[in-house]
């Protein structure tokens, strides 16, 4: 069994940027759907660098007379919604946690059925499996099946389930495992599944946002898939020796063929086409296997940085109490909590100091 308490308590972690819209609906959604769970659930919202009012509305829910329990952590700057899962993963300290999108695709009705199946069967990782998207427009369907077809024909470790985002509760040593996965390159869907717990999929329908609009675009997609294909496969950075071993078979092999029809039927001087052909299709295969290259060099540039995660510059509410009683230690970013910043770096080179 997952939860040998009956005290137990699950943290909604909810990153926001921008959604002054959408933060009042959300929580009003959650109080109704939510009712029977109330006092074992805490709501910790993550400030992605918002600029408009959001800050704001999440601070007048801070209030202890509230009948949730809301904690709200700001970054620094727009770290991206990776990074922001990243920091409430690292902080929060809770038997399970579901992360969820604030504009109410993420039907909060479902929280109910996660809770139920983590509980009673011990499920680690239960996801909801998107089963009509037909919100989503048809290019981004079609790209995101795309996507999970490509992902895991490539890698051979790691599967991610179609139609699967981040809405999932994710038991504590899941939670526990993922804080060690150091990487500076946060692709959620790939890491939660990197840790191979039990887990199980629940089917729902996934409406259209309820207020303002999607932070995404197709180039921010695009980046996104390569981030998770280079992430979890070396299969295109190592296909291009085979593909070179091909094509000199083939070279090998046409060199033998000229060097014979010349050899019994004389020089053959026209030969234009061909050769322009022979050196525009080596050029583009060079051109592409040096740009498959760049991909995995520059996400290499990146790691190899080990900058944080992310930064946080304040956390309010019951969650500020217990990072400041030092219960939680950030292992992928740097938190400012009033006090003198807690990194996984700083506490390893006080470590070193007094040893
Ligand atoms: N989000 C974030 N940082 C970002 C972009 C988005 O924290 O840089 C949050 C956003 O506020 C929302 C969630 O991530 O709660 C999902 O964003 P969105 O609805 O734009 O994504 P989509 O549903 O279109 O994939
Ligand atoms: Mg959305």
């Amino acid at each position: 069994m997952s939860c040998p308490h009956e005290n137990y308590l699950v943290a909604l972690v909810v990153p926001v940027y921008n959604e002054e819209q959408s933060i009042s609906g959300f929580v009003q959604a959650l109080l109704t759907a939510l009712s029977p769970e109330l006092p074992h659930l805490e709501l910790v919202f993550v400030d992605d660098g918002s600029t408009d009012g959001t800050v704001a509305r999440i601070e007048e829910l801070l209030s202890p007379q509230e009948p949730l329990k809301v904690s709200l952590i700001r970054l620094s700057r727009n770290f991206g919604k990776e990074a922001a899962m990243t920091a409430a993963l690292d902080l929060v300290d809770a038997d399970a946690v579901i992360p969820m999108d604030v504009d109410l695709q993420d039907p909060p009705e479902l929280v109910l059925d996660f809770i139920r199946i983590w509980k009673e069967e011990g499920v680690d990782d239960v996801y909801g499996i998107r089963t009509d998207r037909s919100f989503d427009p048809d290019t981004k369907r079609l790209t995101s099946e795309g996507f999970y077809y490509i992902f895991n024909k490539l890698t051979s470790k790691v599967r991610i389930p179609e139609n699967v985002g981040d809405f999932r509760l994710l038991d504590r040593k899941v939670v526990l495992t993922l804080r060690q996965l150091g990487e500076r390159n946060r692709f959620m869907k790939g890491l939660f599944a990197w840790p191979g717990f039990a887990s199980r999929g629940v089917g729902y329908r996934r409406p259209g946002r309820a207020a303002g609009h999607s932070k995404w675009n197709y180039w921010k997609l695009w980046n996104f898939a390569l981030d998770g294909i280079v992430a979890f496969s070396s299969l295109p950075l190592r296909v291009w020796s085979y593909i070179g071993c091909a094509v000199g078979l083939v070279a090998v092999v046409s060199m033998v063929v000229l060097i014979l029809r010349v050899a019994f039927y004389g020089a053959d001087v026209p030969g234009y086409a061909s050769l322009m052909c022979v050196i525009l299709f080596l050029g583009a295969v060079q051109l592409i296997s040096v740009g498959v290259l760049g991909e995995y060099l520059s996400r290499l540039t990146e790691e190899v940085k080990h900058r944080p995660v992310y930064v946080v510059s304040r956390i309010s509410g019951p969650l500020s109490q217990r990072v400041a009683a030092g219960l939680n230690a950030a292992s992928n970013g740097v938190v400012y909590n009033g006090k003198e910043p807690k990194s996984a770096t700083a506490s390893s080179r006080d470590q070193d100091a007094s040893s």
